[in-house]
């Protein structure tokens, strides 16, 4: 079975196969080191950790770049506001973001290339495409010009003929509306000299835009044509549809074969996004003493396009499946084996061993099932504790258990959360789960108006440590300092 990925550009399921056999070169849009990201962020950044664990699984050589935006409009607004340089705003941000990254079970990716450190890459392309005539200057920045690059719009479908030819944008971030010639090189403005964002070059001072950023990073680490990009739905219109405008024009070669977006993490049925403050941090779920493979199972349960509503209801069952699957495999592993089995006994784990792992590759291999690839571990653990509990005191054999436990890992090896170490809990998982069943209790009381109930429920909580802050995204919970 082919492995097949739906990809963006065609909109279609295709076959992987990548430019060089055995070799796969991925980019993934990192973050913008402005905030700290929050488990919206943290969903596409774990699928395309997910994703190279599976292309590894398949036996893939994968060189993973992902980088870090320490340069744009949202890090120099920031550095400007808190009066320090860009790189001392950006600095913590990427601890931070490591730290997130460490906790979740999130590989480092082989580069994490800073933009910052790729600037004379960038000034070389905007040359590039200068001579080419698919850039002009206006005014000390410069432009793609839009009309001399018939393929513009293949990766996102605009309506190019609704653009305004010759008009430009020079935001970073902008709609589908505004399909116009966007920056590439932006002139020096006064806080940009002030938080040391400015480069020289022929166009005069100046600093990138954000979409050439990427072009850069990925060309420089991967070469002009690579095989898979990733990166969050939001970004196909307008970044990574500059991207193959500014990589493509520059180099007049395809620039990636597959494109592959995530769906949004939502939260109450909206967008978590910094910019409307509807968000989780790890951190904000870790102090209510949520452990961070709850995080991960939760992301897994829903296929990677689809989007995934994130509820207290959902991370409960999800540490209960982790707990579950976690328990079957540590019993296995410590249930006595015998390298000279009872010959009476007939070793039944092997057929479901070799059926999980056909099942979790097929799966996998349909664009990354991991709600049918979950499926088929909980049916080795069924089978697992079914055996388990038929040898009773008796040994196992030998050969049995670690077929077994080879399967529990190698399928771990992807999914990543049974053997993640959850760190040290602040808070007890019992009192985590009470206090979202009680303040469940004081949501419904309040709704029908019985507010003595919830003001008892109130004072419940408070008696067991725990301070209770309504928000406008609902009740939020913490242990008392
Ligand atoms: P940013 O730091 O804002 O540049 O975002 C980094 C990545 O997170 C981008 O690939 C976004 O597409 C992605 N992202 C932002 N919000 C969410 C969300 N709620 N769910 C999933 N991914 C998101
Ligand atoms: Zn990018």
């Amino acid at each position: 079975m082919p492995l097949r990925f739906y990809n963006t550009l065609t909109r279609r399921e295709e076959e992987f196969v990548p430019l060089e056999p055995g070799k796969v070169g991925m980019y993934t849009c990192g973050p913008t080191v402005y905030a700290p990201p929050h488990i919206g962020n943290m969903r596409t950044f774990f699928f395309s950790d997910l994703l190279r664990r599976y292309l590894e699984f398949r036996g893939y050589e994968v060189k993973f770049v992902m980088n870090l935006t320490d340069v744009d409009d949202k890090t120099i607004r920031g550095a400007l506001r808190d009066g320090v340089s860009l790189n001392e705003y950006t600095e913590p941000f990427i601890d931070d973001l490591f730290h997130n990254f460490d906790q979740l079970g999130i590989r480092r990716a082989d580069v994490h290339p800073r933009a910052t450190h790729y600037v004379p890459q960038m000034i070389d392309i905007i040359r590039r495409l200068q001579e080419r005539g698919l850039a002009y200057e206006a005014e000390g920045s410069v432009y793609f010009d839009i009309s001399e690059f018939p393929a513009y719009g293949q990766l996102s479908k605009v309506d190019v003929s609704a653009g305004r030819r010759g008009e430009r944008v020079a935001a970073d971030e902008y709609d589908r509306e505004d399909v116009r010639d966007f920056v590439l090189w932006k002139a020096a403005k006064p806080e940009d000299e002030q938080v040391g964002a400015v480069w020289d070059t022929q166009w005069g001072p100046g600093r990138p835009g954000w979409h050439i950023e990427c072009s850069a990073m990925s060309m420089q680490e991967l070469g002009e044509s690579f095989d898979l990009h990733v990166g969050g739905v939001d970004l196909v219109f307008p970044h990574h549809e500059d991207e193959i405008a500014q990589s493509e024009g520059a180099t007049g070669k395809p620039f990636v074969k597959y494109w592959l977006h995530g769906e949004f993490l939502l939260l109450e049925g909206d967008k978590m996004a910094k910019s409307t403050g509807n968000i989780f941090n790890l951190q904000d779920l870790v102090e209510r003493g949520v452990k961070p493979s709850s995080v991960r199972y939760l992301y897994l349960t829903a296929h990677y396009r689809s989007k995934l509503n994130f509820t207290f209801e959902g991370l409960a069952a999800s540490a209960e499946a982790v707990r579950r699957l976690r328990g079957t495999r540590n019993r296995l592993r410590e249930h006595p084996a015998a390298r000279d089995p009872d010959p009476a006994d007939t070793p039944t784990l092997h057929t479901a061993v070799d059926e999980a792992l056909a099942a979790f590759t097929a799966a996998m291999d349909e664009d990354l099932n991991t709600s049918v690839a979950l499926a088929a571990l909980h049916r080795l653990a069924g089978a697992a504790n079914a055996r388990l509990e038929e040898l009773g005191a008796r040994p196992i054999s030998h050969a049995e258990q670690a077929a077994a436990l080879a399967a529990f890992e190698r399928m771990d090896a992807v999914f990543g959360f049974i053997g993640l170490a959850d760190g040290e809990s602040q808070v007890d998982e019992g009192l985590a789960t009470w206090v979202e069943e009680r303040i469940a209790a004081r949501q419904a009381a309040r709704k029908s108006r019985d507010f003595a109930t919830a003001d008892a429920i109130r004072d419940e909580i408070a008696a067991r440590g725990v301070v209770v802050e309504d928000t406008p995204m609902g009740a939020r919970w913490s242990l008392a300092s």
